[in-house]
């Protein structure tokens, strides 16, 4: 049985930054996912493009989710500039984003950080005593890996690490633990982009018209809709599936195959009603459907709405965001949102990454330990980022000094960030 002094579990941004973060620091380090490709939601969910990171201070851009995220951009940019040329969409702060690129950029930034990549890996068990996690196993393509390391990190944005170990996890929100909605995003081919866009208020006013009249099965109030890199594609974002448990297999397995029909449905209904989509065609659907929201840890600190109301920063703050409170209604039609104002953000303390009790266990990603409507703020990808980079750093300080977690000393880690270039 190989022995690391990192093990991290999921390589979605948050595992990748992470990994990175943590190897550059010193340790040895080997990051698993259970997927083909690192990305997480931006690979295998579709995600697209990168939420809002910046806001603006004294007249100038102030970026949020700095550090490894700015590097992360940075290479994506410099990749599509070398296959492609310049293109429109590479310019920083990033939005739209290719996500084949992602994959090779977070591929070579870990490989070149010393990082072991390990890919097709699940896992599936865990040994842990007393709060200290001793080894995991994990579903490979040589059969079951049996896996040890001083210190894990859970980067599987279900907190399945946390929750296997028998540390205390949340689901959704607190009165009925319905959490946001699972959407299956797609992509469309052979769209004339611009007539498209010009007819974008036409296009919702006959989306919902046909909700109402009930031609329109789909829940999503109405259609939601991103450019990708490549002018004919359009990434769509429209289809919504509620009071289905993200964490329970069968109602994943159902809401992948009610969602597909909502994608069929939406399609005939571009191809027949929108402006530029009339030889529309559907290419791809993710591989799988996107939670936004899952199991949350039981942290040393629970993030709620009002610390994201009041813009508090912690002394212990390890990271800053201020995407808006943007919860997509768990119970059917609606979003809600809280946009913050210009030039005010919050930060998000280094206890939410501590489930309680924890020795040498650090949980980064969507579900550190906040509340329901917290998350709906900090869960997108520049600040998952953001959060990964923390937990990476915290493990290298809580090895080369021997501490659990929760001792592990905060000053220390917050130095050591801002001299990788993070903000908080
Ligand atoms: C439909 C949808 C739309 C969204 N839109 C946007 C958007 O436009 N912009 C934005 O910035 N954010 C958006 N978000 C939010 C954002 O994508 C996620 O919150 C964020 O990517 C979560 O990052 P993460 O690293 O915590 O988890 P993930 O990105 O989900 O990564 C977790 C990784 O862990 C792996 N994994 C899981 N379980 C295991 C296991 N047992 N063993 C091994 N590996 C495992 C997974 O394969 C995955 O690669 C959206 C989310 C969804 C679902």
């Amino acid at each position: 049985m190989e022995t690391f002094d990192l093990a991290v579990i999921g390589g979605g941004f948050t595992g990748a930054a992470a990994a990175i973060q943590a190897a550059r620091d010193g340790l040895s380090v080997i990051l698993c996912e259970a997927t083909n490709a690192l990305g997480g939601a931006a690979s295998l969910n579709l995600v697209n493009p990168f939420m809002p990171y910046c806001t603006e201070r004294d007249g100038k851009r102030l970026v949020l989710s700095a550090g490894l995220f700015t590097e992360i951009t940075e290479n994506i940019i410099a990749l599509s500039d070398e296959i492609e040329g310049k293109t429109k969409y590479a310019h920083l702060p990033m939005s739209t984003f290719n996500e084949e690129y992602v994959k090779i950029v977070l591929n070579r930034m870990c490989l070149s950080a010393g990082v072991k990549l390990l890919f097709h890996a699940r896992l599936t068990d865990v040994e842990a005593e007393g709060g200290k996690i001793n080894a995991v196993t994990l579903a490979t393509r040589s059969g079951n890996l049996r896996l040890a390391a001083r210190y894990f990190i859970d980067a599987t944005g279900d907190a399945e690490l946390t929750y296997k170990a028998g540390f205390s996890t949340r689901l959704g929100r607190d009165e009925d633990h319905l959490c946001q909605p699972m959407t299956l995003c797609f992509r469309v081919a052979n769209v004339d982009k611009e007539k498209f866009a010009a007819a974008r208020r036409t296009v919702q006013e006959k989306y919902k018209e046909l909700r109402a009249a009930g031609k329109i099965k789909n829940i999503r109030e109405d259609v939601l809709w991103f450019p990708t890199t490549v002018d004919s594609i359009i990434h769509f974002n429209t289809t919504r599936i509620v009071k289905r448990d993200p964490t329970n297999a069968f109602d994943v397995t159902a809401a992948e195959c009610e969602a597909r029909e909502q994608v069929l449905e939406f399609i005939k209904f571009l191809r027949e009603y929108a402006p530029g989509c009339e030889n529309a065609v559907l290419i791809s659907t993710a591989l799988s459907i996107g939670a936004r929201e899952s199991r949350m840890i039981d942290g040393e600190y629970l993030l709620t709405k009002e610390d994201l109301l009041a813009f508090r920063k912690f002394d212990d703050g390890i990271a800053a965001c201020n995407y808006d409170i943007d919860i997509h209604n768990p119970e059917g039609s609606g979003t809600s949102h809280y946009y913050f104002p210009k030039g005010e953000y919050y930060t998000i303390p280094y206890r939410c990454l501590v489930p309680k009790g924890s020795v040498n266990l650090l949980v980064a990603g969507r579900c550190i330990s906040c509340t329901h409507e917290a998350q709906a703020s900090c869960r997108c990808i520049p600040t998952v980022t953001t959060l990964g980079q923390a937990a990476g750093a915290a493990a290298a300080v809580a090895a080369k000094s021997g501490t659990t977690v929760s001792d592990a000393d905060v000053k220390t880690i917050r130095a050591n960030l801002t001299a990788a270039g993070a903000f908080f």
